[in-house]
């Protein structure tokens, strides 16, 4: 080739190595235009080389960072000296501010000084204590509004101590190495406690029941263990991380000691007051919220809700979004999942609608800048009026502007739409992502225990509801919230549930 080329009087490059990554056109601008661009070539950063050695698939971190760049930063953070390093940054505070930020109250600072001083299995100890699932959680906190928000060197340091990258390395190691497996006393209490959902709060209750010698029976309408995580959080977020997870932990659990009632939801004909006459000794309640709140009508084709959206996301032959107009409505982490996930699946338009302005906007700073680097188109200030069909099939939405009056009950400025102006855009899907409820049965589902608007009411300080033996915890206690939080919950609601069996 190269002899062939150089006798048509035409150039052979030898050794062009890790520019073809930056610049994959570098040869064809040489021989047509005769130069190359500097802003296209190779800077010799060696980032692809350090993407190879850590086990990735590489390409130019710089000049395809979309790509390039997440693979490159998770290489880096599941490397090690680099996590050593960044852990070095943390001045072990008297107070430390990072623990408060944490909803588990991970003591911090001591699983990052074992990290240094080499104790990888005492370091996970010390999540393990409050956090039984850190993989996940390291995953899926938003730890800029959290630990990592909230430690002393995002304040006075370069940047604040990446405490979810070293707390992902260590459940890893964890993971793998069998020390996360649970620790099931030989001897059983001989009491066995219902648990209902197997999402994170019910898994974390299960997982600490178990490791107090009771023995559980988890009930779930799914087939899955993991709730949320495993049916809508994408998966791009949160790697194997639930897979590999669960089944370090609950492996080799004795049959006796675990039942599983999987598939069988919990309504008015199955009911609380059921479980209860099966003999149990105690029962916690983790069924999240799992119902999409809908303005819309769903039974029209292309309208669907965030639950439903998403959940088909995860089987994307079922969603046929190739060049088609999406609209996201609602202005929290869901909406952004549901752009964000809809831009990956091939469409071509994808907006976000929210009736308030970005500084009202609840989703996390990190989820909507997400979305913002993906393309998603933003129309703020703008609300839906309706959804409009021909032939039960969505064909557009209408809209109009806000303009934000005084602070409603949450305290944010309360949107007054301006129908007069109002337009439409054509669309093909909408998405409804503007909140998350329980079933509208949940009463007759739970007899007996007390509810506030919706949600399961527990004593305060405690995870008691009125109902004696019931405790209950996760999203359908504190409206939606996070992972962490929901597995602080199931961890604290088994402590108290083993006080109650003792008694
Ligand atoms: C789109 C989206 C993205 C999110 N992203 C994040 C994130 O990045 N980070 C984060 O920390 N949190 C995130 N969250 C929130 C997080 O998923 C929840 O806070 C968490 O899963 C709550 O845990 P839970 O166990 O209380 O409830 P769930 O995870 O909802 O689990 C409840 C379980 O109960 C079962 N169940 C429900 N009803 C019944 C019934 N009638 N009978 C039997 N079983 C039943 C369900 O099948 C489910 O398995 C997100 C939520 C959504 C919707
Ligand atoms: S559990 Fe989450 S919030 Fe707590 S320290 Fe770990 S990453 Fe931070
Ligand atoms: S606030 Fe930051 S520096 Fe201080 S102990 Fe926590 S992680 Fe370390």
């Amino acid at each position: 080739m190269g002899a062939a080329n150089k006798a048509n009087g035409l150039t052979t490059l030898v050794g062009a190595g890790r520019m073809a990554f930056a610049y994959p056109d570098f040869a064809k601008d040489i021989i047509t235009k005769g130069r190359m661009y500097p802003e296209k070539v190779c800077v010799s950063c060696s980032a692809c080389t350090q993407i190879m050695r850590d086990g990735g698939t590489t390409g130019c971190v710089i000049r395809d960072n979309k790509v390039y760049g997440p693979i490159f930063e998770h290489g880096r953070m599941g490397d090690k000296d680099n996590l050593l390093r960044l852990a070095s940054s943390c001045r072990k505070c008297q107070e430390p501010t990072c623990q408060l930020g944490c909803p588990a109250g991970v003591d911090i600072p001591k699983f990052i000084s074992l990290f240094l001083d080499g104790n990888e299995q005492d370091a996970y100890e010390v999540l393990r204590e409050k956090n039984i699932f850190p993989e996940v959680c390291a995953w899926l906190c938003p730890v800029e509004q959290q630990c990592e928000g909230s430690c002393l060197q995002a304040f006075i340091g370069d940047k604040p101590v990446a405490i979810a990258g070293i707390q992902r390395h260590l459940a890893v190691q964890a993971n793998k190495g069998g020390w996360s497996k649970l620790r099931i006393p030989e001897k059983t209490t001989g009491k066995n406690v219902a648990v209902i959902g197997a999402g994170p709060t019910g898994l974390a209750c299960a997982a600490k029941l178990l490791e107090a010698g009771h023995a559980v029976t988890i009930f779930d309408k799914s087939t899955q263990f993991g709730g949320m995580v495993e049916t809508v959080i994408p998966p791009d977020r949160q790697g194997d991380s639930l897979k590999s997870e669960i089944s370090a932990i609950f492996t080799d659990v004795p049959k006796d000691r675990m039942a599983l009632r999987l598939g069988k939801e919990l309504s008015a004909d199955f009911n609380l007051d059921n479980i209860m006459d099966e003999a149990f000794d105690g029962v916690f309640i983790g069924m999240g919220l799992v119902k999409s709140v809908s303005i819309g009508d769903n039974a029209v084709d292309g309208v669907y809700s965030s639950m439903d959206f998403l959940s088909a996301a995860k089987k994307p032959e079922k969603l046929k979004l190739s060049g088609k107009a999406v609209a996201a409505i609602g202005g929290g982490n869901t909406a952004m999942d549901v752009a964000v996930t809809a831009i990956q699946l091939g469409a071509q338009d994808v907006y976000v609608i929210y009736r308030r302005s970005f500084k009202e906007m609840p989703a996390w700073s990190a989820e909507r800048q997400r979305a913002i680097n993906e393309g998603v188109h933003f129309l703020i200030l703008t609300q839906p009026l309706e959804f409009n069909s021909a032939n039960g099939k969505l064909t557009s939405i209408k809209v109009c502007p806000t303009r934000l009056g005084e602070p409603d009950a949450s305290g944010r400025r309360r949107p007054e739409p301006i129908e007069s102006s109002a337009y439409e855009l054509d669309m093909d899907v909408v998405v409804e992502a503007i909140g998350q409820s329980p079933p509208e049965e949940i009463s007759e589902i739970l007899p007996g225990v007390e509810l506030a608007n919706g949600l399961i009411k527990t004593t305060e300080g405690t995870l008691a509801t009125s109902r004696a033996g019931v405790f209950a915890g996760g999203d359908l206690v504190r409206g939606a919230s996070t992972v962490v939080a929901a597995v602080a919950d199931g961890m604290k609601a088994a402590e108290e549930i083993d006080e109650f069996l003792k008694k």
